[in-house]
């Protein structure tokens, strides 16, 4: 079974809204089993509607629209239904009465248009929406020989969220045969997208029931696997098992395999082994830390650091020797192993970690005027050796600032991998 989500709104096809109803209605289906295979987001115009909802029934089973169940004439969501399924549309006398009685309980007359919200398709089924004045509605039909069910959702989200979870998600599971999907998510950092292609698609594509999808983005890879079968057991036996044979090629390129963020990893790591890490960050400015201390206790393994800018915060904080900075430039191996050895040495952690480099747009100044935009030194410090890596790095400030971040924990992890 797939499903079609259809977003009515002009005020989402511009850049002030979006439609994040349809980000809550996949994860809600894909709880029932039944996976998105289109979302369509369409301007309040009768014709552009009812071309979609046309087009809907054609390729989805289910098709769940959200909006355009309001009393004005932009809201047309009932008629293009109606339109596209060949329906009459018909006014609840109940339902009406309820609208005149929620209008008068708050002392007010109802503007004759209001009445539309009593429209219901023929044969459709009226959620109650105890959020808002406008009723869900839901038709369990035959098109051409084919079921389709059909589901209209209020659009703001208060009213939509409570009404899927309460009366929409027990019908749909009484009624749509049993179906459970499993899923694995696979990290790997500072990997290029065609190496992991080209070394795990060999395995994947002999599971042609799992949906496979390759994310690449903020300095690392993901590979998601879907399996959609009639018991949890069985979905969740098929991904494990292609995500086994994954990792047996990829190893520790990959960090996680439930999903986990690498600090999260970086940080579990620590902790096991009973580590603590500092941090002093140059160009990073914080966001090392920021990263690490987002992940709910991370101070078992994280103990702090300083945001060291300045040459002289530098010296202060981190004990980096005046003349190394003024002989090599802030921005130069010998200081991020300074950096890294000191912020150690200063906190007690197991672990110093450096960043120092040149995020642009602009030059460096002084002895780092020369060097160019992208050009970054992490530091890691065990107090018998201090690695220092070098990095060159093609982007924007936030680009340069991120990777940096990711390079850090990522030699950290590495580090962890071969040393302990
Ligand atoms: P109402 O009866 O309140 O008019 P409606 O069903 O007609 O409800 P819309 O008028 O389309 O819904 O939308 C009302 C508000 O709900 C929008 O201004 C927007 O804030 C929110 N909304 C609508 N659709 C979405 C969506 N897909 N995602 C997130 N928010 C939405």
């Amino acid at each position: 079974m797939i499903a079609e989500i259809i977003a009515a709104g002009s005020e989402m096809l511009t850049p002030h809204r979006q439609d994040t109803n349809s980000l809550f209605l996949t994860a809600q289906l894909n709880d029932l089993g039944v996976e998105v295979a289109f979302k369509t987001i369409v301007g309040d115009n009768i014709d552009h509607l009812t071309g979609a909802a046309r087009t809907a029934l054609s390729r989805a089973d289910i098709v769940i629209f959200s909006g355009g169940l309001g009393p004005t004439e932009d809201d047309l969501t009932r008629e293009a239904a109606a339109a596209a399924l060949g329906l009459e549309i018909r006014r609840d006398g109940d339902l009406l009465a309820a609208l005149y009685k929620r209008f008068a309980a708050r002392q007010m007359t109802m503007p004759p248009n209001n009445a539309k919200q009593a429209d219901i398709l023929e044969g459709a089924t009226v959620l109650a929406n105890p959020n808002g004045s406008a009723p869900g509605q839901l038709l369990d039909t035959v098109v051409d020989g084919y079921r389709k069910v059909v589901i209209l959702l209020p659009g703001p989200p208060r009213e939509l969220k409570p009404l899927f979870t309460e009366v929409v998600k027990p019908l749909l599971a009484a009624t749509l045969p049993p179906r459970y999907l499993a899923r694995r998510v696979l990290r790997m950092p500072l990997i290029p997208e065609s190496h992991v292609d080209a070394r795990t698609a060999p395995i994947y594509r002999e599971y042609t029931d799992i949906q496979t999808t390759i994310l690449a983005g903020h300095g690392e890879i993901q590979l998601h696997f879907v399996s959609s079968k009639t018991t949890l057991f069985e979905a969740q036996a098929r991904v494990d098992e292609l995500t086994s044979r994954i990792e047996a090629e990829m190893q520790d390129a990959i960090y996680s395999s439930q999903g986990e963020s690498l600090e999260e990893v970086v940080l579990l790591m620590l902790e096991m082994r009973h580590l603590t890490l500092a941090a002093a960050e140059s160009c990073t400015g914080g966001l090392l830390a920021q990263r690490l201390t987002a992940v709910p206790n991370s101070s078992r393994a994280f103990v702090g650091g300083a945001v060291v800018y300045t040459p002289e915060l530098k010296t202060l904080f981190a004990d980096v020797p005046e003349e190394i900075i003024e002989t090599y430039g802030a921005v130069s191996p010998e200081v991020a192993r300074a950096l890294a050895e000191g912020i150690r040495s200063r906190t007690g952690a197991t672990f110093g970690i450096a960043t120092t480099g040149i995020a642009g747009p602009t030059a460096g100044t002084g002895l780092d005027a020369d060097k160019p935009i992208g050009l970054v030194y992490i530091g890691l410090s065990d107090g018998r050796e201090t690695r220092v890596k070098e990095l060159h790095l093609n982007g924007d400030r936030d680009y340069v600032r991120w990777w940096a971040s990711q390079h850090a924990l990522e030699l950290i992890r590495q580090t962890l991998l071969t040393n302990l």
